[in-house]
Protein backbone atom coordinates (compact mmCIF):
# COMPACT_ATOMS: atom_id res chain seq x y z
CA UNK A 1 0.00 0.00 0.00
CA UNK A 2 1.65 3.05 -1.04
CA UNK A 3 1.35 6.28 0.82
CA UNK A 4 -1.39 4.58 3.09
CA UNK A 5 -1.23 2.66 5.79
CA UNK A 6 -4.37 1.08 7.28
CA UNK A 7 -5.98 0.60 10.75
CA UNK A 8 -8.79 -1.47 12.05
CA UNK A 9 -11.43 0.36 13.86
CA UNK A 10 -14.37 -1.59 14.83
CA UNK A 11 -15.63 -2.42 11.43
CA UNK A 12 -14.36 -0.17 9.28
CA UNK A 13 -10.79 0.47 8.81
CA UNK A 14 -9.41 4.42 8.68
CA UNK A 15 -6.86 5.38 6.82
CA UNK A 16 -3.66 7.75 7.76
CA UNK A 17 -5.02 9.98 4.88
CA UNK A 18 -8.03 10.73 7.43
CA UNK A 19 -10.95 9.33 5.76
CA UNK A 20 -12.71 5.67 6.31
CA UNK A 21 -12.44 3.08 3.75
CA UNK A 22 -15.42 2.42 2.01
CA UNK A 23 -16.84 -1.06 1.44
CA UNK A 24 -17.84 -2.81 -1.94
CA UNK A 25 -18.45 -5.72 -2.88
CA UNK A 26 -17.10 -6.93 -6.31
CA UNK A 27 -19.41 -8.62 -8.93
CA UNK A 28 -16.65 -9.85 -11.76
CA UNK A 29 -16.79 -13.40 -12.69
CA UNK A 30 -13.61 -14.62 -10.71
CA UNK A 31 -14.56 -12.34 -7.70
CA UNK A 32 -18.19 -12.54 -7.29
CA UNK A 33 -19.60 -11.24 -3.97
CA UNK A 34 -15.72 -10.73 -2.59
CA UNK A 35 -16.18 -7.83 -0.86
CA UNK A 36 -12.99 -5.61 -0.59
CA UNK A 37 -12.33 -1.42 0.78
CA UNK A 38 -10.89 1.18 -0.98
CA UNK A 39 -10.17 4.83 0.07
CA UNK A 40 -13.19 7.08 0.53
CA UNK A 41 -11.71 10.08 -1.05
CA UNK A 42 -12.51 11.62 -4.47
CA UNK A 43 -10.55 10.01 -6.99
CA UNK A 44 -8.37 12.82 -7.70
CA UNK A 45 -7.08 13.12 -4.22
CA UNK A 46 -7.86 9.42 -3.04
CA UNK A 47 -4.45 7.59 -1.53
CA UNK A 48 -3.73 4.13 -3.04
CA UNK A 49 -5.01 1.98 -0.92
CA UNK A 50 -7.03 -1.19 -1.94
CA UNK A 51 -7.47 -4.11 0.08
CA UNK A 52 -9.44 -7.18 -0.28
CA UNK A 53 -12.01 -8.03 2.69
CA UNK A 54 -12.54 -11.72 2.30
CA UNK A 55 -10.11 -14.64 1.22
CA UNK A 56 -9.71 -15.93 -2.45
CA UNK A 57 -13.20 -17.60 -3.28
CA UNK A 58 -12.92 -21.21 -4.32
CA UNK A 59 -14.01 -22.34 -7.88
CA UNK A 60 -17.05 -23.76 -6.12
CA UNK A 61 -18.39 -21.26 -4.08
CA UNK A 62 -17.79 -18.59 -7.52
CA UNK A 63 -19.87 -21.31 -9.45
CA UNK A 64 -22.44 -21.50 -6.64
CA UNK A 65 -22.39 -17.31 -6.50
CA UNK A 66 -22.68 -17.66 -10.32
CA UNK A 67 -25.51 -19.98 -10.13
CA UNK A 68 -27.19 -17.57 -7.29
CA UNK A 69 -27.08 -14.98 -9.56
CA UNK A 70 -28.92 -16.63 -12.71
CA UNK A 71 -31.53 -17.83 -10.64
CA UNK A 72 -31.83 -14.16 -8.68
CA UNK A 73 -32.25 -12.26 -12.45
CA UNK A 74 -34.43 -14.75 -13.72
CA UNK A 75 -36.95 -14.73 -10.62
CA UNK A 76 -36.35 -11.15 -11.19
CA UNK A 77 -37.30 -11.40 -14.46
CA UNK A 78 -40.39 -13.86 -13.67
CA UNK A 79 -41.52 -11.29 -11.31
CA UNK A 80 -41.47 -8.45 -13.68
CA UNK A 81 -43.57 -10.76 -16.02
CA UNK A 82 -46.11 -11.28 -13.47
CA UNK A 83 -46.34 -7.62 -12.15
CA UNK A 84 -47.21 -6.99 -15.83
CA UNK A 85 -49.77 -9.71 -16.13
CA UNK A 86 -51.39 -8.47 -12.66
CA UNK A 87 -51.61 -4.91 -13.83
CA UNK A 88 -53.29 -6.35 -17.28
CA UNK A 89 -55.63 -8.34 -14.93
CA UNK A 90 -56.45 -5.65 -12.22
CA UNK A 91 -57.09 -3.73 -15.22
CA UNK A 92 -59.35 -6.57 -17.02
CA UNK A 93 -61.47 -6.52 -13.54
CA UNK A 94 -61.87 -2.90 -13.43
CA UNK A 95 -62.89 -2.95 -17.22
CA UNK A 96 -65.64 -5.68 -16.12
CA UNK A 97 -66.90 -3.76 -12.90
CA UNK A 98 -67.46 -1.15 -15.50
CA UNK A 99 -69.33 -3.19 -17.90
CA UNK A 100 -71.33 -5.54 -14.70
CA UNK A 101 -72.30 -1.53 -13.66
CA UNK A 102 -73.47 -0.37 -17.10
CA UNK A 103 -75.22 -3.22 -17.83
CA UNK A 104 -77.08 -3.31 -13.86
CA UNK A 105 -77.83 0.57 -15.21
CA UNK A 106 -79.34 -0.88 -19.08
CA UNK A 107 -81.28 -3.25 -16.91
CA UNK A 108 -82.75 -0.28 -14.51
CA UNK A 109 -83.74 1.72 -17.73
CA UNK A 110 -85.15 -1.00 -19.60
CA UNK A 111 -87.19 -2.08 -16.58
CA UNK A 112 -88.23 1.67 -16.51
CA UNK A 113 -88.99 1.59 -19.78
CA UNK A 114 -91.33 -1.59 -19.35
CA UNK A 115 -92.97 -0.04 -16.73
CA UNK A 116 -93.66 3.42 -18.46
CA UNK A 117 -95.32 0.83 -21.43
CA UNK A 118 -96.96 -1.26 -19.03
CA UNK A 119 -98.92 2.32 -17.64
CA UNK A 120 -99.15 3.35 -21.44
CA UNK A 121 -100.97 0.10 -22.10
CA UNK A 122 -103.27 0.06 -19.42
CA UNK A 123 -104.07 4.04 -20.22
CA UNK A 124 -104.20 2.91 -24.11
CA UNK A 125 -107.12 0.24 -22.83
CA UNK A 126 -109.02 2.60 -20.99
CA UNK A 127 -109.33 5.12 -23.52
CA UNK A 128 -110.28 2.29 -26.03
CA UNK A 129 -113.52 1.48 -23.54
CA UNK A 130 -114.15 4.65 -22.70
CA UNK A 131 -114.21 5.16 -26.82
CA UNK A 132 -116.02 1.80 -26.93
CA UNK A 133 -118.81 3.33 -24.34
CA UNK A 134 -119.45 6.89 -26.18
CA UNK A 135 -120.01 4.63 -29.73
CA UNK A 136 -122.52 2.95 -27.78
CA UNK A 137 -123.77 6.23 -26.55
CA UNK A 138 -123.93 7.80 -29.94
CA UNK A 139 -125.82 4.34 -31.46
CA UNK A 140 -128.41 4.41 -29.38
CA UNK A 141 -128.97 8.27 -29.38
CA UNK A 142 -128.45 7.76 -32.97
CA UNK A 143 -131.24 4.83 -33.20
CA UNK A 144 -133.63 6.77 -30.60
CA UNK A 145 -133.62 10.06 -33.12
CA UNK A 146 -134.49 7.88 -36.11
CA UNK A 147 -137.10 6.14 -34.02
CA UNK A 148 -138.56 9.77 -33.15
CA UNK A 149 -137.93 11.50 -36.94
CA UNK A 150 -139.86 7.98 -38.38
CA UNK A 151 -142.68 7.92 -35.43
CA UNK A 152 -143.11 12.34 -36.14
CA UNK A 153 -143.21 11.38 -39.98
CA UNK A 154 -145.80 8.61 -40.02
ZN1 LIG B 1 -6.70 7.12 1.74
Amino acid sequence: MSGCSSVLTGLRKKFYCGKAASNFVAWTPLNDGRRFSKCSMPEEKKCSYWEWEDDELSPRIIELICKLKKDKDSLRHEKNILRRRMVDLENYVAEGIEKVKENDDLKKKVADLENLLAVDVGLIQKLKDKVFKQWIVIGISWCCFVGLISSWIM
